[in-house]
């Protein structure tokens, strides 16, 4: 292996202790701590577990955790009213509702209703249009927390070639979106993409965001490239990315392993944005 490792562990423990040290400040200007309310609809064990890892994470960043378990069988009228009652709650500054939702729950009427000021996951099409358009909103979590990685390793992005595998509303759009705001020269592919090797093989940022385990060959990158792996699949051989970690390695300048690359990054930036939705709610400067 050749390529740098990007320790995202590293730099999300970093990023939460930076949070944790603006939350007294917060506290005292409005008397009270930055509130994220965490919606879980039904058992997924998957799930289940990165509910209880964002509720540990908050509180131990000193800002408040609600949480909400709601057997699989809620119905949709139920799940909404609950939405409601958490856009009201003075208390609450971002409302995260877990996804996957139970298939009889329509996932895209509930997160319409969040309010895009405390749409703290970024997902609501308001936060979209915000991003597309350069306003301040919300900021899907996974890319922004890559975003965060690749500017701590390569400082100004102006003008590097980069190459977004994946166009999902969660991770390859508002990636695109990101660079592209950065000056990069953006290239959006996907599985209808003919010949992506072509792509990548101009690309000084690439990231991979497919969900196959693999799919990104060394042989096909640029020497020298910055490779984000956001895939997170799990195999009989546990964890791994979308990129085929011992041959990019071996041909790139930096790249992120799975696990410790961008997974914890998600979080971090989910507390970030609380405290960023905290502080817009209350009207207090938030120095970044
Ligand atoms: P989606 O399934 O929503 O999107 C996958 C994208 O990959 C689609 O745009 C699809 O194209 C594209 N794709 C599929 N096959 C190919 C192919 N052969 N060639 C090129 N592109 C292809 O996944 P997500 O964006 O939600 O997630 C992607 C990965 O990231 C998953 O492994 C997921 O687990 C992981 N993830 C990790 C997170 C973290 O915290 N680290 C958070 C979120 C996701 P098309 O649009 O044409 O179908």
């Amino acid at each position: 292996m050749s390529a740098a490792s990007i320790d995202g562990k590293a730099f999300a423990a970093g990023l939460r202790a930076r949070i944790a040290e603006r939350v007294p400040t917060f506290r005292k200007a409005t008397g009270r701590a930055p509130g994220l309310a965490v919606v879980l609809v039904g058992e997924d064990p998957a799930s289940a577990v990165y509910v209880r890892s964002k509720g540990k994470q908050t509180r131990e960043a000193g800002m408040e955790s609600f949480e909400h378990k709601l057997p699989a069988d809620t119905d949709q009228a139920t799940l909404l009213s609950l939405v409601e009652q958490l856009n009201m709650d003075p208390a609450v500054d971002g409302i995260l509702v877990q996804l996957p939702l139970p298939a009889h729950i329509d996932a895209d009427e509930v997160l319409l209703r969040i309010d895009p000021d405390k749409d703290v996951d970024g997902f609501h099409p308001v936060n979209a249009g915000r991003l597309a358009t350069g306003l301040p909103g919300f900021v899907p979590c996974t890319p922004l927390g890559c975003l965060m990685l690749l500017e701590d390793r390569l400082g100004d992005l102006s003008g590097l070639d980069a190459v977004v595998v994946g166009r999902s509303n969660i991770v390859g759009k508002p990636m695109a979106a990101l660079l592209t705001a950065k000056s990069c020269t953006v290239t959006v592919a996907h599985s209808r993409t003919h010949n992506l090797p072509h792509y990548l093989r101009h690309a000084d940022i690439v990231v991979a965001a497919v969900g196959r385990p693999h799919f990104v060959k060394g042989e096909w990158l640029k020497p020298g490239a910055t490779v984000i792996d956001v895939g997170i699949n799990r195999t009989e051989n546990g964890l791994t990315g979308d990129v085929d970690f011992d041959s990019a390695a071996s041909v790139a300048g930096a790249i992120t392993p799975v696990p410790g690359g961008v997974g914890p990054m998600t979080i971090a930036v989910l507390l970030r944005n609380t405290l960023v939705a905290a502080h817009r709610r209350e009207g207090v400067a938030l120095e970044e």
